[in-house]
């Protein structure tokens, strides 16, 4: 190859080269420029990280920081808790999930009195052994073991119950013990010592202030008691004496002298029986009796101040309700006869109506009765109505200031309801009348219960003649639940025009506002009626025997009428009548006179006080009886020996023997003899339960003092022997 070639071709190549070179070069920038963008990025970020990491670094210093002073403040919070908790004068300690104690201050360490053991790592049933085998705890009577049982049970126990125990030194610590989510427990033992000292110091206080009163009432009733011996003799002579022959002067003083005598008697009995309440000598005697016949005897008993004032006395007793039940018939007579004797006293127009209702439990035999009395006076003003029961608490305003009492008596029939296990409440409207109710759970005895009688449609129209709707109802209800169809008159003219053949029976009251009843039986007489049977009821009976046309009526009852009764003269009514069922309403059959065969009745009267006896013997005085009088209770069981009395009249209080350990001693020989004789026991004051116990002493009556002519010889009458002569001519008209 020619020069020129060769030198051409070194050329391109050289040129080649060149290009190659600045191709390179080219690439070689470009990846510089390259590299140098990476290197600015990475040292941006390397500065974003160290910027980040600086922040970091902070935030840890500060987080180190606030922990530092964190566990410093927890360190002074701990240390001041524990300070205090070493600071308090009772016990603190905690355990673990197993029992074991993680730590305890000065005070729950002070009991164990520097024993080592006792310290944290120790268990909670070692503690307990520490307790009692050091002698450290006083468990009194209880054993070891079952005390050791009784505190780890109680501590496995969800929730401890606190318990008191007794140190060796007469301290009371109260233990209470708390478990926490993990399973520790809180234990702190507070030292109630002084509480309980205090507590006992308070009961012993509270123990002498109540023997205090329970003396003082001891001492009230035994005056009362005192007091009453006397003023009974003066009632009791006060009686005997207005049957001698007096002027009018003389009777007006008698009868002063009488009337504050009783009223001195009230209330000394008032007092007498809330200071036996107070003394807690007041028991309940429960016995069966008929709770409905109970009601009429109070009924009966205020009747004289019912007819005085002109008001009438209802008795709606629930005909579905029983009517024996089991109870303590003179607590519950009293109870009747303060809150009847208030409606009545309290009442001066309209009625008083005491109303039974009650709902039987037959499961457990036992009935809850309601008892509501309802009257038509005065009222109560609510404010007053809250302090009625309480001691001594009368009303006292214009109204009230008319009317006599001690204030005691609602007082006394509260604490005998509760007593009873029963409630009282009222409700009352001033110048309306009030309501007195209360309800007590009684047990049904096991006596007949009354059944209504089957009047086999004897008597299917009655006629009630009554002006007082409250009674048409009650009577009504009554007469209807035997199948009758009943027709309602409120005067006697109403039921003159409404009578009608249909009618086999009229109910007749005595007082209707246009005429009597016996006016009506006259009427319907002349209207060729007179066989229609008229039963006239009345309040007063009395006056319709004496009545001349007391022979056109078919009879009377005796308002409030027993319902036992009515059903009795119904189921009567229409059946030839026997010479029992007339009895009642003729009362004037003389008996004959003592035969050959026949001696005279023994009576036996023990009492010690002369004033006393000289009463009775001038009671009976028309009787033809053998009196003899026993000073004491000796004497008696002597006199019952030798003069074999039909009859003793028994003084209960008397001295060297008193009359229920006499009566005991009479029963005790009786039983050689097979002989029973009746023994009456005469107290002061029986409502009151001076009852206690007389007739589970083996007497058989029992009537109080003052002593009434008319209960003495109906006792007399009733217990006359069949082979003695009859002790007074017309023995029906004294009871
Ligand atoms: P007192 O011996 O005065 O009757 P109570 O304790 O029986 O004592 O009654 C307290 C007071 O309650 C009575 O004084 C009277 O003010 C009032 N009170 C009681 N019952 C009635 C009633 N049925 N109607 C109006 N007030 C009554």
């Amino acid at each position: 190859m020619s020069l020129a070639g060769k030198l051409a071709q070194e050329r391109r190549a050289r040129l080649a080269a060149e290009r190659l070179l600045e191709m390179k070069q080219t690439e070689l920038s470009a990846a510089n420029r390259k590299l140098g963008l990476h290197a600015m990025a990475l040292s941006k970020r390397i500065g974003e990280t160290q910027a980040e990491v600086e922040t970091v670094r902070d935030e840890n210093e500060k987080v180190k920081s606030d922990l530092t002073v964190a566990n410093a403040k927890i360190e002074v919070a701990e240390r001041r808790l524990w300070h205090s908790i070493q600071t308090i004068q009772d016990g603190f300690a905690f355990f673990d999930e197993e029992s074991r104690l993680i730590g305890a201050n000065a005070a729950y360490l002070s009991v164990f009195d520097g024993l080592e053991e006792v310290a944290p790592g120790v268990t909670y049933p070692r503690i307990l052994e520490i307790l009692t085998t050091e002698g450290l705890i006083d468990i009194g009577s209880e054993p070891t073991s079952g005390w050791h049982d009784r505190m780890l049970q109680r501590w496995a126990m969800p929730h401890p119950q606190p318990e008191v125990i007794r140190l060796w030194n007469g301290h009371y610590i109260k233990l209470i013990d708390q478990r926490g989510h993990g399973g520790d427990v809180v234990s702190l033992a507070l030292n109630i010592t002084a509480s309980v000292r205090h507590e006992a110091e308070l009961t012993a206080a509270r123990e002498r202030a109540e023997a205090a009163n329970r003396a003082k009432s001891a001492f009230l009733a035994n005056m009362s008691h005192e007091i009453r011996t006397p003023m009974n003799g003066i009632v009791g002579m006060t009686e005997l004496m207005s049957e001698t022959p007096l002027d009018e002067e003389q009777r007006l003083y008698l009868n002063t002298i009488r009337n504050s005598g009783e009223a001195l008697l009230v209330i000394i009995n008032d007092v007498l029986d809330y200071s036996k309440i107070e003394a807690d000598k007041l028991t309940l005697h429960p016995e069966q009796f008929d709770f409905e016949r109970c009601i009429l005897e109070v009924a009966m008993l205020l009747q004289p101040s019912v007819r005085d004032k002109g008001l009438t006395l209802l008795v709606d007793y629930d005909l579905f309700l029983p009517t024996l039940f089991v109870g303590d018939p003179g607590r519950v007579r009293q109870v009747l006869t303060n809150l009847v004797g208030n409606a009545v006293k309290f009442t001066s127009k309209g009625h008083v109506l005491i109303r039974v209702t009650g709902v039987p439990n037959p499961d457990a035999q036992t009935c809850d009765v309601h008892v509501a009395i309802e009257d038509t006076g005065i009222g109560i003003d609510q404010d007053k109505v809250g302090h009625i029961f309480g001691e001594f608490n009368q009303v006292e305003d214009e109204r009230n200031r008319a009317f006599e009492g001690t204030g005691l008596g609602l007082a006394i029939t509260k604490r005998l309801i509760t007593l009873m296990g029963g409630s009282i409440w009222v409700d009352s409207e001033p110048g309306q009348g009030s309501c007195f109710g209360f309800r007590f759970s009684l047990p049904t005895a096991e006596g007949p219960q009354p059944v209504p009688p089957d009047l086999q449609g004897r008597l299917r129209h009655v006629m009630i003649v009554e002006d007082l709707a409250a009674n048409r109802a009650i009577l009504s209800k009554q007469l209807g639940r035997l199948g009758s169809q009943v027709t309602v008159c409120a005067s006697g003219r109403e039921a003159l025009d409404a009578l009608d053949d249909s009618v086999n029976l009229l109910l007749c009251d005595h007082d209707l506002p246009d005429m009597d009843g016996l006016e009506l039986a006259v009427i319907l007489k002349d209207r060729g009626m007179g066989d229609l049977p008229v039963v006239v009821m009345s309040a007063n009976p009395g006056v319709i025997h004496a009545h001349p046309a007391r022979h056109l009526i078919e009879g009377v009852l005796q308002k409030p009428i027993p319902r036992a009764e009515l059903y009795a003269r119904l189921q009567a009514l229409g059946r030839t009548k026997s010479p029992s069922e007339l009895a009642p309403d003729d009362p004037g059959s003389n008996k004959p006179e003592c035969s050959e065969t026949q001696r005279i009745m023994r009576v036996l009267a023990a009492e010690d006080n002369r004033t006393n006896q000289l009463i009775l013997r001038k009671m009976v005085k028309d009787l033809n009886i053998d009196l003899r009088f026993a000073g004491n209770g000796i004497e008696a069981v002597q006199e019952h020996q030798d003069f074999d009395p039909d009859l003793i009249f028994m003084d209960i209080s008397m001295p060297k023997m008193d009359g229920k350990q006499a009566t005991a001693e009479i029963r005790r020989r009786e039983i050689e003899t097979g002989r029973h004789v009746p023994v009456v026991a005469l107290t002061a004051h029986a409502m009151a339960g001076d009852d206690q116990g007389i007739l589970s002493a083996g007497l058989d009556h029992y009537l109080t003092k003052p002593l009434q002519k008319r209960k003495i010889h109906q006792m007399v009458l009733t217990n006359k022997p069949d082979d003695c002569c009859p002790v007074i001519a017309e023995e029906g008209r004294a009871d």
